[in-house]
């Protein structure tokens, strides 16, 4: 049987989902893994869907292994090992950045590639990790379909307003602006919420993705009209390790009185602050939610109160909510955190049904609440897998 294999490429890991395309047209989850610790101690896990490991294994001394030497491992041991007779017809990477051209996934060729090298300065932490991919997959097999599916495009149509920074329009010009990101997240949670409740898919909805990274989305029928996330996956909510919106004099004053270099600031700024920075203890929810320490709790609260703050801005942008979608690791499984953030928009009208929030469920606010409340796992990797089918089938009529 065919199948479409999703691959999202960080700095340190890459994950992968290999879909079965069932004969009804349908993508069926068949196996998945990641590698992780790129730089370290590489480590490779695959499993099936029913959780049987297909494959488990450390290089203790490949701290020197790339992302393309990694993949090509991967995909010898696939090319030996058969997934049941699945043969990958292309393969969907998840691309940062589409800058101001791509609003929609693309096939991937050389042309692409260079188009997408050239906006690595943009995001000079992701870009580059997601084309050694591209590059590693075309090496191996370059007849192999890839398509590109980009973090930025389902916010690239976005009113021109939320679009631009107050700076000197020459650097709006030159690509200095607000694009967002999160954006295969929120359009597979569109699309879910068309089927879940079509009425407020239809209206005012500010969806919350909050995972390790975290940011908001205002969604009017569908299509996002404002995020909290800027330039930079930096910006807007207070994120895992990641500070969110900052004062910009802050990094100034960094650089000018405390001396700081770019790459230190950059590493404050990504890697030690967010929960992690203010709790002193950990960037995971899970450890600060377990923790006694007062550090942990003011942790906990301002990560609720920014959420809570921005979907009032956003609320503003939108002139209106008709609901909130809960996402990502955090907002899917933390009844706790969505019990804070709820109680703080109450002025919103919200009332979270207490019950129906600690069980899980899927519609999360009281019957009386005025807007609803809805918790959506997301899919990016079936996200991809979907593109990459649809534009395989496009270009095969
Ligand atoms: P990533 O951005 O790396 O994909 P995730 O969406 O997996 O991140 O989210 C990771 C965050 O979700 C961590 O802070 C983790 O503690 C939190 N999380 C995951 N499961 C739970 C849970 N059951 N309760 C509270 N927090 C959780």
């Amino acid at each position: 049987m065919k199948a479409v294999v999703s691959l999202n490429s960080g700095s340190s890991s890459i994950k992968f989902s290999l879909f079965a395309m069932e004969p009804g047209g349908s993508l069926q989850l068949a196996a998945g893994g990641k590698i992780e610790k790129i730089g370290i101690v590489p480590a490779l896990k695959a499993r099936r869907t029913d959780g049987t490991i297909l494959l488990d294994r450390t290089w203790p001394d490949g701290a020197g292994l790339t992302h393309a030497d990694l993949l090509a491992d991967l995909f010898s041991w696939a090319m030996q090992h058969p997934l049941e007779g699945y043969e990958i017809a292309a393969i969907g990477h998840r691309i940062v950045h589409g800058g101001t051209e791509f609003s929609v996934p693309r096939r991937i060729d050389s042309e692409l590639i260079d188009k997408l090298e050239a906006l690595c300065p943009l995001a000079p932490l992701h870009q580059p990790h997601n084309l050694a991919a591209v590059r590693a997959i075309t090496k191996l097999d370059p007849d192999l379909p890839q398509v590109a599916c980009f973090d930025t495009a389902f916010h690239h149509d976005k009113p021109a307003l939320a679009s631009r920074f107050a700076i000197p329009r020459a650097l709006h010009d030159q690509g200095i602006r607000r694009y967002g990101f999160h954006g295969l997240s929120y359009e597979y949670i569109a699309r879910r919420l068309a089927a879940i409740d079509p009425a407020l898919a239809s209206g005012k909805v500010i969806a919350a993705h909050l995972g390790n990274g975290a940011s908001l989305c205002a969604m009017a029928a569908g299509q996002s009209v404002d995020t909290t996330m800027g330039f930079t996956a930096l910006d807007g909510l207070m994120m895992g390790s990641r500070s969110g919106s900052l004062d910009p004099g802050v990094v100034l004053h960094l650089m000018t009185q405390m001396g700081m270099g770019a790459k230190t600031i950059e590493d404050m700024l990504y890697r030690q602050s967010g929960l992690l920075g203010v709790s002193g203890i950990s960037s995971d929810m899970r450890t600060l939610a377990a923790s006694d320490a007062p550090e942990a709790k003011e942790a906990i609260d301002l990560f609720a109160w920014r959420v809570a703050r921005d979907t009032g801005a956003l609320a503003a942008s939108l002139e209106g909510v008709d609901g909130i979608i809960f996402t990502a690791g955090i907002g899917e499984n933390d009844a706790g955190m969505r019990s804070l953030i709820g109680r703080r928009l109450q002025w919103l009208g919200l009332e979270i049904d207490d019950r129906a929030n600690a069980a899980g469920e899927t519609l999360i606010s009281a019957p009386e609440s005025r807007i609803k409340a809805l918790v959506i796992p997301t899919d990016e990797e079936r996200m991809i897998a979907i593109h990459t089918l649809s534009l395989l089938q496009e270009t095969a009529q």
